[in-house]
């Protein structure tokens, strides 16, 4: 269906971003040179190279944790947590006056819209600071014991999907407990963290309390390894995070994981159908459905189903999809060329399996790396694009006709991170909410994130929160524990 509307296009200007042509590693309190082997970064939509980033080697890393340590013995970890909260106000508050700076350069370096980076990522990072801050004097009244401490060194390493927010849910909670961090960001998406440096030294925040060590995979392995971290957070693969739970069995580490996700969307047929849609839609395409909380399984109750599909349809050709800097973009570039392949992989298994693709038409552009939105009906239990996370805008749609089906049904799954539930009956919503196994339930919406609400997973999916007074719990030694 053509659009009734026409749109003019509306590019953010990246004239506000500084980019320089390389980046080194922030290693107390300053830029240093990497011992490893320097890569690019690019952006996904164009693959322009946009800067040159250092790769930190084993004695890289180890640099970075003796800062951390000493800047932990030495300063965090003694000053008083309301001293500690004024630096993350502060840091708060330049996020905050930076903030076109950092969604402009997320969008670039990560190929998500700026309407999202703009709207979402970018206030919840400031949120999230906002939050913690909050915190750092009154730890004592979060329920974590009367005299709650630090752990130490907290290495962190984190995914390319939400990289700025990914590090504001690792390194606030962290600091205001009086932790102080080495954190890893992806390969693909580390420019953001390089920028949210300079805002570190803007509010003055002491050398070695926030070391940021750029590389892939093997720099992530040895930040992890490394014998002077007391605490590994990790957001990203459930294969990886598997691999990290047994690299650190047998140490004295405490471990947080968040991993990967297929959550169910159920869609009631007593629910506002038009709301209904908008939910699946943000569920799926937000973010180019890189989300490990997205809604990629859709169950709808089979009375609606063909209603639901139409509107969906319809709802989906209006997405607009382009230039990650347009305003006016609605579905952006796929993070990475292996991303793509990946989708592709998964989307021919779900043809072969013998479900019916369905996809929006449109024009991809030549350069970068572009997946339309997709949806897939005709899909069973066992077909792996209803089993396996794809990470990408592809929906698979199933269908039920009782609560007890669709709740079997959604959580016939190894994962267990979300789910949304569709429906005008508050019974129900309370009903499935406390039988879904999963650790966030949206009703009558989806993909909403706040500071306060804690989030994690279940199963294969994870363990430990993020947000809220639990987040805390992870940076903070239990009562039990006993001092090092
Ligand atoms: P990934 O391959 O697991 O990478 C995540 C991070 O770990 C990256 O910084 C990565 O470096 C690093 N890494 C890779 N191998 C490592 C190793 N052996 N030891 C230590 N670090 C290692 O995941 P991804 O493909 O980038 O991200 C997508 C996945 O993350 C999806 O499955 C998604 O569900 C999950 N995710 C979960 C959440 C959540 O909160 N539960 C949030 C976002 C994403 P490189 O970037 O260089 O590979
Ligand atoms: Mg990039």
């Amino acid at each position: 269906m053509p659009s009734p509307f026409e749109y003019a296009p509306a590019p953010e200007s990246r004239a506000i971003v500084d980019l320089k042509p390389s980046y080194g590693l922030f290693i107390d309190g300053q830029f240093v040179e990497g011992h490893g082997t320097p890569f690019k970064t690019i952006s996904p939509a164009t693959e322009e190279v946009l800067s040159e980033i250092a790769e930190a080697d084993q004695a890289d890393i180890d640099a970075a944790v003796k800062a951390a340590r000493r800047a932990y013995d030495r300063v965090w970890s003694r000053m008083p947590g309301r001293e500690r909260a004024k630096y993350l106000y502060r840091i708060a508050r330049i996020i905050q006056e930076r903030s076109r700076e950092l969604a402009v350069l997320e969008s670039l370096d990560n190929g998500k819209p700026i309407k999202e980076s703009r709207d979402v990522d970018v206030p919840t990072v400031a949120a999230h600071f906002f939050y913690y801050a909050g915190w750092a004097d009154k730890l004592e009244y979060a329920g974590h014991g009367a005299d709650p401490q630090p752990l130490g060194v907290a290495a962190q390493v984190i995914p390319w999907n939400f990289p700025l927010l990914m590090l504001a849910w690792k390194i606030a909670p962290a600091l205001a407990c009086g932790n102080t961090v080495v954190l890893k960001p992806a390969e693909t998406t580390p420019l953001t963290a390089l920028l949210f440096v300079e805002i570190c030294q803007q509010a003055d925040l002491p050398p070695g309390v926030v070391n940021i060590v750029t590389g892939a995979g093997a720099t992530g392995q040895a930040l992890v390894g490394h014998p002077g971290v007391d605490k590994v957070a990790f957001t990203g693969s459930t294969e990886v995070g598997k691999a990290i739970a047994r690299s650190v069995a047998g140490t004295s580490k405490r471990v947080t994981l968040e991993l990967g996700g297929k959550a169910a969307n159920i869609v009631f047929d007593d629910a506002p159908i038009d709301q209904a849609v908008e939910g699946i839609v943000d569920g799926i395409f937000f973010n180019q459905g890189h989300v490990c909380c997205a809604g990629s399984r859709l169950l709808v109750q089979e009375s609606v189903v063909e209603d639901v599909l139409e509107r969906l349809k319809a709802r989906m050709s209006t997405l607009r999809m382009g230039d990650p800097l347009d305003k006016n973009t609605d579905i952006g570039a796929i993070n990475s060329g292996e991303q793509l392949k990946r989708i592709r992989e998964l989307s021919e298994v779900g043809d072969a399996e013998g479900a019916e693709r369905w996809e929006v038409a449109c024009d991809l552009p030549t350069k970068g790396f572009w997946f339309p939105p997709t949806l897939f009906t005709g899909v069973s239990q066992a077909h792996r694009i209803a089993r396996e996370e794809i990470f990408g805008p592809v929906l698979s749609v199933l269908t039920f006709r009782t609560p007890a089906e669709a709740l079997e049904k959604a959580n016939n799954t190894p994962y267990g991170l979300s789910a949304g539930v569709w429906t005008d009956k508050g019974s129900l919503i309370l009903k499935m909410a406390s039988s879904l196994r999963a650790g966030v339930v949206w009703a009558n919406t989806f993909n909403k994130f706040d500071p306060t609400s804690p989030f994690g997973g279940y199963k294969e999916s994870g363990y430990g929160r993020e947000g809220g007074r639990h987040g805390l719990e992870a940076y903070l030694r239990t009562p039990h524990e006993s001092a090092r």
